[in-house]
């Protein structure tokens, strides 16, 4: 069994409207967008992350906007419902502000033994606000969001699968652990975990398979501390029959990626070097930063990008 995975990195989706996305998620759930960038292969394409204040691993919402996509059709085989984590007491302010802002889906209910409020974000992206009263984790406020209700960072995620016999096998094999069923639905949780702790498997043997657009989940990423532990989870991974594919530098962090059996896309993600690398925290996100090889290509690449601020 692995040691080393610390729960969630970093969530990845795809959207339709770049300045839209950038607005839901600075501007209604108040996150502080930590980088600005492309995506590494479609350079056209921004590639945008939404956290804590430096972006730590737990915390980070990551999203590729790709003008006019289409709409994703949920189903089974991905990401049905990325969960954030908002302090006790929470939730009757976010019901109004989010109504407020006319979000779409807002239901409230309580699931193991946690008050929920669901909500979908502006591709129909399934999302929840779950409460909980130990989360030590220190928010990024603004935008009317203050620490007694801004988020703290992911809760974890929930998966929606035809079978989840391997999948379950695979989380223990990662660290996860059995921590109770309601319905459809057994959650799993990694001790000593950053926060991100949580991944329930929802069962759903009759439904459709998920076709992946704007407002899918592209990917969920597990962080580790370094490079030597991912060199060690890939290993093991690889050892148990897993494809997994050679370590790839995404500049803040190191990835590798594995497809799960259920078609779920995980990748395992370093905690080093972090969104400061070739920024300062207190201007994270600001300026377009490009990986090296497409800097000369700048003044083209920026002449194809909406800008995101007024
Ligand atoms: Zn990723």
């Amino acid at each position: 069994m692995l040691t080393r995975i610390t729960g969630l990195h970093h969530v990845t989706s795809m959207a339709a409207d770049a300045r839209q996305n950038n607005d839901f998620f600075t501007g209604k759930l108040g996150l502080r967008r930590v980088k600005k960038t492309v995506n590494f292969d479609d350079p056209g394409v921004y590639h945008l992350y939404y956290g804590d204040e430096a972006g730590t691993p737990g915390t980070v919402m990551t999203y590729f906007p790709f003008p006019h996509m289409m709409q994703g059709r949920p189903g089974v085989g991905e990401v049905g419902e990325t969960q954030f984590s908002v302090p006790k007491g929470a939730l009757p302010f976010w019901r109004e502000r989010l109504a407020a802002e006319k979000v779409a889906g807002l239901e409230q209910d309580v699931t193991f033994g946690a008050k929920r409020l669901r909500f979908r974000g502006p591709d129909g992206d399934g999302f929840a606000l779950i409460e909980a009263d130990d989360d030590a984790r220190t928010p990024w406020t603004g935008a009317g969001i203050g620490d007694a209700e801004a988020i703290r960072g992911f809760a974890g995620a929930r998966l929606r699968l035809r079978d989840t016999g391997a999948m379950a096998e695979l989380l223990g094999f990662m660290g996860y652990q059995k921590a109770g069923a309601e319905g459809d639905v057994t959650r799993y949780v990694i001790g000593n975990g950053n926060g991100a702790d949580t991944i329930d498997l929802e069962l759903l043997p009759e439904a459709p398979l998920a076709r992946q657009g704007a407002g899918s989940v592209h990917h969920i990423a597990f962080a580790v501390p370094d490079r030597a532990a991912q060199l060690e989870v890939r290993k093991a991974l690889m050892d148990t029959g897993h494809q997994v594919t050679p370590v790839i530098d995404r500049d803040y962090f190191w990835a590798i990626y594995f497809r799960t059996p259920g078609g779920v896309l995980f990748e395992v993600a370093t905690n080093e070097p972090g969104f400061d690398r070739d920024e300062d925290t207190a201007h994270l996100g600001e300026a377009l930063k490009l990986p090296g090889r497409y800097e000369p290509y700048r003044q083209r690449i920026e002449e194809q990008l909406e800008p995101l601020d007024p």
